[in-house]
């Protein structure tokens, strides 16, 4: 296979694999559920521990199942390399563990995925310093920025308000300061998406959501774009400047967050997500239209109070999505009308589940202040914009007329 032609994005992503040969001509990669990996004699392995030689020490640092996705997500991306691990919390906790110190500053997006969120208040309790912003507007990011920020953490959607971060702005303050700009993916995903455009350094996956797609496996990723300057990043140990420059800060990562604290993802998980990523171009098709089709039912319902939509053109970040999305996500949410109970509602649907995923084959919907956003109390929600009424939906890939009839028959109590 030719590696240098610029294929498109399902191509790339159905013939990674083949980049490099596949054990005994599997047209597929193989599960291999092996933990530890054996060499032709001691000398050989002790060179591949000490990076002489490239292969598999343990199971807990790489493994070829999960090398083969990493290759794919990467490709997805655009990137130069990704590290897998067992969730998408684990990869955003991979960046703490590798690269924060005590004194260290970040500056985080306000609108947040509910546990990444609690996350930061636990960083913060442990020595770092966050500061959490409105960071649809680059000024509020920009004046929060302190001589010890690191990191600027943002969503490119929001989750479940959908509020859209000052993507690019943003990404050129980080570039003239020299700061990390670390871009969570998820509610986009690669095929909508790249962050590399508008010069994330890191991009964070949550593989349980899109990529998989099936409700399936649970995994998480962080891609290096290679945008990023590691020479500019002040807490790299020698150790892992043996590697070329470019390299730095995966070398330390892999070795001081996925090694040392081991939240490493399983090669079985690994096939799944893989396995799913081949058709996410298919499904996000269909789901962003489906999407649209129900945003835009409930939005012309006067039972219905609020609903926030990337795709609807009075949602506040629209042209901003026009501009950088290939299409609006299959993230929604909304309010209703006072007087008609969301429990109730969300009792009289006939096909959406109610669930706490996202991304999966099936619509689900949950009412988000009284379970995922419930531990952080009212104050904090109201701060994040978050309705005591608020029902999120992830849509699915039913038929968008059983779907947009499910949302619309509810209303009728
Ligand atoms: C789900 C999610 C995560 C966490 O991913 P897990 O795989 O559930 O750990 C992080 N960020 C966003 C935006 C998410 O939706």
């Amino acid at each position: 296979m030719n590696e240098k032609k610029n294929y498109g994005f399902t191509t790339t992503i159905l013939h990674s694999d083949r980049q490099k040969t596949i054990e005994h001509g599997s047209l597929h990669k193989p599960i291999h559920t092996s933990v530890a990996f054996g060499y032709k004699d001691a000398r050989q392995l002790a060179e591949v521990f000490q990076g002489k030689q490239s292969g598999y020490r343990y199971g807990r640092q790489g493994n070829p199942t999960v090398s083969a996705l990493e290759d794919k997500v990467t490709g997805m991306e655009g990137g130069l390399s990704t590290i897998c691990f067992a969730t998408g919390m684990a990869a955003i906790g991979a960046v703490i563990q590798g690269l924060l110190r005590e004194g260290d500053h970040v500056v985080s997006s306000a609108f947040l995925f509910g546990n990444t969120n609690s996350m930061w208040m636990t960083v913060h309790a442990q020595g770092a310093r966050v500061s959490m912003v409105d960071a649809t507007d680059v000024k509020l990011v920009e004046e929060a920025l302190t001589p010890q920020t690191r990191i600027v953490f943002v969503e490119t959607i929001a989750n479940p308000r959908t509020q859209i971060a000052d993507l690019k702005r943003i990404g050129e303050l980080c570039r003239e300061r020299g700061i990390l700009y670390i871009v969570d993916n998820t509610m986009t995903s690669p095929y909508l998406f790249q962050p590399k455009a508008v010069h994330a350094g890191l991009v964070v996956n949550s593989l349980t959501k899109s990529i998989g797609g099936h409700g399936n496996a649970l995994g998480g990723a962080l891609t290096d774009t290679g945008l990023y300057d590691w020479s500019r990043y002040p807490h790299i140990a020698d150790n892992y400047k043996k590697n070329p420059q470019a390299q730095w800060g995966m070398a330390q990562i892999r070795a001081k967050a996925l090694r040392d604290f081991g939240a490493s993802l399983g090669p079985e998980a690994a096939h799944h997500i893989a396995v799913g990523a081949e058709t996410i171009a298919l499904r996000q098709d269909r789901e962003c239209a489906n999407a649209l089709a129900v945003a835009q039912m409930l939005d012309a319902d006067p039972r219905v109070a609020a609903v926030y939509y990337p795709g609807l053109p009075s949602h506040p970040q629209h042209a901003l999505a026009t501009e950088l999305f290939r299409s609006y996500g299959s993230l929604l949410s909304f309010e209703l009308k006072d007087g008609i109970d969301c429990f109730d509602y969300l009792n009289r649907l006939q096909l959406a589940v109610a669930s706490s995923n996202l991304g999966d084959t099936r619509t689900l919907v949950i009412p988000v202040a009284h379970t995922i956003f419930f531990e952080m109390g009212q104050e904090r929600r109201a701060a994040m914009g978050i309705a005591e009424s608020l029902i999120r939906v992830s849509i699915g890939l039913e038929d968008t007329d059983d779907l947009v009839e499910d949302f619309r028959q509810a209303l009728d109590s």
